[in-house]
């Protein structure tokens, strides 16, 4: 078996590649860097992809919420392209060799925020950039008809996990007392543990008559104030100091402000009906298991 991950060096492409090692599979990243076990982005679009390989996954992504960054049309662009683009470069290439399944990533911002329940047969209109940009992202993986590569995409919510992400982020406000909700904490947060996340990715790449989207959400739906109260109690913290929105506008920018300030009811159903166990169906035994001061993987 031999498997290539695009955006393998990060937070979730890393515990992908790792979890692919230790199940023994031979696993190349694609990358904008080079170095041992993997090839470029470049070289990938030169030379194509091996004939003999067994599956091909893109979770590569400029870091949307990356606070050093400025929400500029230049950076926009980068976020557009390093999942546009990079996916459609693999898509391109894994129809030429013997692959059995390919699979990405997008995100839930696919749905407008409402009360509406979504799950993935809900036909929703792009209304904002990140729509726009999910979807563009989820046509960008599509295979020809022709080909008999099994296709499936993972529309993610926030990946909870000790390693990076949002609690890569968070962790050390919260361990210093300093949390709280985000404006009202009444929006919803579609989430997921990483844990999950892997195994549902490993969990469809096994199942051969799961493609098409799936919601990688939990089944259970919790606002931004539940999460806040179960990562606070886990930590034995406090967590009374809310960020304003209108703070988190100014220096984000609402575009991307939105990610944390709004929120959609998501509902992985696809993922239930496929059989699919989570292993962290609940958000305070998810938030022990980050929340955790010596942490072991
Ligand atoms: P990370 O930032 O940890 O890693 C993303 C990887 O993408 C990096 O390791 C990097 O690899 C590559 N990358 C970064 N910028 C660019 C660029 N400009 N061009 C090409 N490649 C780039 O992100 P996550 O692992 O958290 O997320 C991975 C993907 O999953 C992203 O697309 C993200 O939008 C999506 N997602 C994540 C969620 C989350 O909560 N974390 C939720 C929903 C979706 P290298 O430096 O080796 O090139």
């Amino acid at each position: 078996l031999h498997n290539f991950v695009g955006g393998g060096t990060g937070f979730i492409g890393s515990a992908l590649v790792d979890t692919f090692r230790i199940f023994g599979v031979n696993t190349t990243v694609v990358s904008r860097m080079p170095g041992p076990g993997r090839i470029t982005w470049n070289e990938l679009e030169r030379c194509g992809l091996p004939e003999d390989i067994s599956a091909v996954i893109n979770v590569a992504g400029q870091n949307i919420l990356d606070p050093r960054c400025r929400w500029t049309p230049g950076f926009k662009q980068n976020v557009w392209n390093s999942r546009v683009y990079t996916t459609k470069t693999l898509a391109k290439a894994v129809v030429h060799t013997k692959a059995e399944t390919f699979a990405t990533i997008s995100g839930v911002a696919y749905y407008k925020p409402s009360e509406i329940e979504y799950t993935e047969d809900s036909k929703c209109e792009k209304y904002d950039f990140l729509s726009e940009l999910c979807h563009e992202w989820e046509r960008a993986a599509e295979l020809s008809t022709n080909s008999n590569i099994r296709q499936f995409t993972i529309r993610s919510g926030v990946v909870l996990g000790r390693k990076g992400g949002m609690i890569g982020q968070i962790f050390l406000p919260f361990y210093f007392g300093l949390g709280g909700r985000i404006g009202t904490g009444k929006q919803y947060m579609p989430w997921i543990h990483i844990r999950d996340l892997i195994n549902l990715f490993l969990f469809a790449i096994d199942t051969k008559d799961v493609s098409g989207i799936l919601n990688g959400v939990a089944p259970q739906i919790i606002t931004n104030e539940q999460f806040t109260k179960a990562f606070a109690a886990a930590l034995w913290r406090p967590a009374v100091i809310p960020v304003p929105t209108f703070l988190l506008n100014m220096a984000f920018h609402k575009e991307r402000a939105k990610i944390m300030t709004e929120g959609q009811k998501v509902i992985p159903k696809r993922v239930l009906d496929a059989g699919y166990e989570y292993e962290f169906p609940n958000i305070d035994a998810a938030c022990k298991q980050f929340a955790k001061l010596i942490y072991i993987d």
